[in-house]
């Protein structure tokens, strides 16, 4: 079977037919071989090959090319390339050395004689009996006689094709189990069920597109006959990856916005105006540019689906605030979905703050409010009055019933499941509307794979940094001179100046975190921080203990903060100017730059110190990045290179599947060509309904299994 070349001539004529239908069940069978091959698969990472589908996804990742093939005669000194002989005697060189053996043997080729010499391979005088034809890859050394010092060879039986010798021979992540030739072997044997998987892509999708059979992809994939071929084999086999996740992610967003119509918001209004005017900042251009956006968005009768992105300290609130008071001036309601108590009190201050001279209403629901408090919230929100609510996942709960919610803000999305973000979605007005959606994240995601991870979401960027910010000095400090770091705190408090100390992360739990926190704010108390005020914060302490603590420190009674991460967030204290990380290697790097974005929020210098002596490279990498940059979306960067992007991908939670062959970082283009196409099938299929759409239903499950869940449901 011939691929030579598919890339461009078989689209030319009508798709040639596979020889047999596909038989995916055949994909789902175990790999030949006996046990031990098996369980070195199995333990293959980042991804065990449990099954034929597995081996033949697992495509190689780079490609030797060997097709200089020579005549021995042909040959010259120094040069290295494959040539095909018959051994004609073989022997061991004798050596002065014991521990050296050198074979040695005569071959020959139609334009003459030459020397084959390998190094510790004794076994070979047995095996390479004369008469032998071999395929040897080597160097010719020297210049007098062809004596050719062998890199790698085979046995070429009759008929049989060389795998690792001649040609464009593929080249397999391997492990010391399962080598890259053990591999090449395996798939070898293999190339047959490349037919078995279903080619998902409609005819006329492939041939717009000019992409390769699925079939053909697979077999060039693994052995092109030019290294085109290869490439456009992998592009075949990453588009469908992408295509499929964007059909899913598509048909979730024309769901939504077919499920229920939203309220057009209009124009803005007088509220607005005045809540622009008495702003205490003129808008950045990114802020005014992001309600713009937002402004078009709430005069369609569609619900809004927008993600705000911006790094820590870009000032989401304020627009955040502004899109729920579009929803009051139209006598509705804004609700604004925070992940911790923490954060949904800081929102609350911040917001009540802001709106206070407005006239606007802004009611706080979380979980840890005395009864009678709820209930007269809950009975607010439900008499439908024009207002702003703040709170955490309480406002999901069955028995929140919104009266006239119109706009709905999830701060830190990527905090909560897709099924959260789901319900506060769903917690449409009583006639059956939906809400307009922001979502926002200070997570920095670079552009590629925002447009694949949240392909359902328009996106607005807040890419500039309110004026007037001094970039906060990072600086990593050996734990042995922790003293200095603590006199230099000292020095800060006496002029006035607030600080945090973050206690590490403590894998176990977060009772133990919590203890640490505890102890280690004794420990500072008693020694370097005596006669200074001091408060802990934790995850374990009640909200009802927590706000008391970060309202004493907003108003500077306390002076530093002793706290693990559940500061990472929203917290805003200009005062505070000193940030002191402890274990800082322990800690991921958009954790950490989370955390350093508490500081650095007034007019003041501002520090972080990174107290670490980092045991990995990877650790020193991340600390070194913090030390160099305070841009949010370069440090993204780094961590997508350091990390993998699967971990990235994680972030959405439930949400995106491991990809196999594309490459977020490296197939943008792809990428985005592939939303196209999506858009353009559920155009002419938008139920998905027929049958080349249940196909790649199916195989989306079968690829993504129940991460991709939104494929299917509403
Ligand atoms: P984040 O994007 O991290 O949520 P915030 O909304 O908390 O950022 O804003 C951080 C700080 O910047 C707040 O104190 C806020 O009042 C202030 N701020 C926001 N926008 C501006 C602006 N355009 N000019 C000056 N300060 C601003
Ligand atoms: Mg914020």
């Amino acid at each position: 079977m011939t691929v030579r070349g598919f890339a461009g001539a078989a689209l030319d004529g009508p798709p040639p037919e596979p020889a047999t239908a596909p038989r995916p069940s055949h994909l789902e069978e175990p790999p030949p071989g006996d046990k031990r091959l098996r369980s070195g698969l199995a333990a293959m990472r980042p991804r065990p090959l449990r099954t034929v589908g597995d081996v033949l996804e697992h495509v190689p990742f780079r490609y030797e090319d060997y097709r200089d093939a020579m005549r021995i005669a042909d040959l010259r000194p120094g040069e290295q390339a494959t040539i095909v002989c018959t051994v004609d005697s073989i022997r061991m060189r004798p050596t002065r050395r014991r521990n050296l053996a050198i074979v040695e043997a005569r071959v020959h080729d139609d334009s003459g004689a030459g020397l084959v010499v390998w190094f510790n391979q004794r076994y070979l005088v047995k095996q390479l009996t004369p008469g032998t034809v071999i395929s040897v890859r080597g160097e010719r050394r020297g210049s007098i006689g062809a004596e050719i010092s062998a890199r790698s060879h085979e046995v070429l039986g009759e008929g049989a094709e060389a795998l690792h010798t001649l040609g464009i021979v593929p080249v397999y992540h391997g492990s010391e189990a399962v080598t890259s030739r053990r591999l090449r072997t395996l798939v070898d044997g293999l190339l047959g069920h490349a037919g078995d998987a279903p080619d998902v892509l409609p005819a006329d999708l492939r041939q717009r597109r000019r992409l390769p059979l699925r079939r053909d992809a697979t077999l060039a994939a693994h052995r092109p006959e030019e290294p085109g071929d290869a490439r456009t084999a992998k592009g075949r086999l990453a588009f469908d990856e992408l295509f499929l996740l964007q059909v899913g992610l598509v048909r979730h967003r024309r769901l939504l916005e077919g499920m229920a119509a939203a309220r057009s918001l209009g124009k803005p209004g007088e509220l607005v105006t005045r809540y622009l005017e008495g702003l205490p900042f003129e808008p950045t251009k990114a802020q005014s540019r992001a309600m713009r956006e937002i402004d078009r968005d709430l005069a369609k009768d569609v619900p809004m689906q927008r993600l705000l992105q911006g790094d820590v300290g870009s000032g989401k609130t304020a627009v955040a605030v502004y899109a729920l008071l579009r929803a009051v001036e139209r006598d509705g309601q804004g609700a604004l979905m925070a992940p911790t108590e923490t954060l949904a009190t800081q929102h609350l201050l911040g917001i009540s703050a802001l709106c206070e001279r407005l006239g606007v209403r802004v009611t706080q629901l979380v979980n840890g409010m005395p009864a009678r408090e709820r209930r007269a919230a809950l009975g607010v929100i439900e008499s439908g009055e024009p207002q702003i609510v703040v709170g955490t996942h309480a406002l999901i709960q069955d028995a929140v019933v919104f009266g006239g919610l119109e706009v709905a803000v999830v701060d830190e999305q990527h905090r909560f499941g897709v099924e959260q973000r789901r319900a506060l979605e769903e917690k449409a007005r009583s006639d059956g509307r939906a809400p307009h959606v922001l979502h926002m994240t200070a997570t920095p995601i670079p552009r590629t794979l925002a447009l694949t991870v949240y392909g359902d979401l328009d996106v607005s960027v807040l890419d500039e940094l309110p004026p007037g910010r001094t970039p906060v000095v990072t600086r990593l400090v050996p734990r042995a001179r922790r003293d200095e770091v603590f006199a230099r705190m000292r020095r800060l408090l006496d002029e006035g100046r607030q600080a945090y100390v973050v206690c590490p992360l403590v894998a176990e739990s977060a009772a133990a975190e919590a203890t640490a926190a505890e102890s280690e704010a004794a420990r500072l108390a008693a020694g370097e921080l005596s006669g200074y005020q001091i408060a802990v914060l934790h995850g374990q302490m009640p909200p009802a203990d927590r706000r008391p603590v970060m309202e004493r420190f907003r108003r500077g009674e306390v002076q530093v903060l002793v706290a693990t991460t559940v500061i990472e967030v929203g917290v805003d204290v200009p005062n505070a100017v000193l940030m002191v990380i402890e274990e800082a290697d322990r800690f991921g790097l958009a954790q950490l730059h989370q955390l350093r974005g508490r500081v650095g929020r007034g007019a003041h210098e501002s520090y972080c110190v990174l107290l670490a002596d980092p045991a990995t490279d990877d650790a020193a990498a991340r600390l070194e990045a913090m030390v160099r940059t305070t841009d949010g979306f370069e440090l993204a960067e780094v961590d997508l290179e350091l990390r993998g992007e699967g971990t990235l991908l994680a972030a959405r939670q439930s949400g995106v599947p491991d990809l196999r062959h594309a490459r977020i970082s490296r197939d943008r283009r792809l990428a985005i060509t592939a939303r196209r196409e999506a858009q353009r099938h559920l155009d002419a299929d938008p139920e998905l309904s027929s049958p080349a759409s249940q196909l790649m239903a199916s195989e989306a499950r079968r690829l993504f299994g129940a991460d991709i869940d939104w494929l299917t449901r509403a």
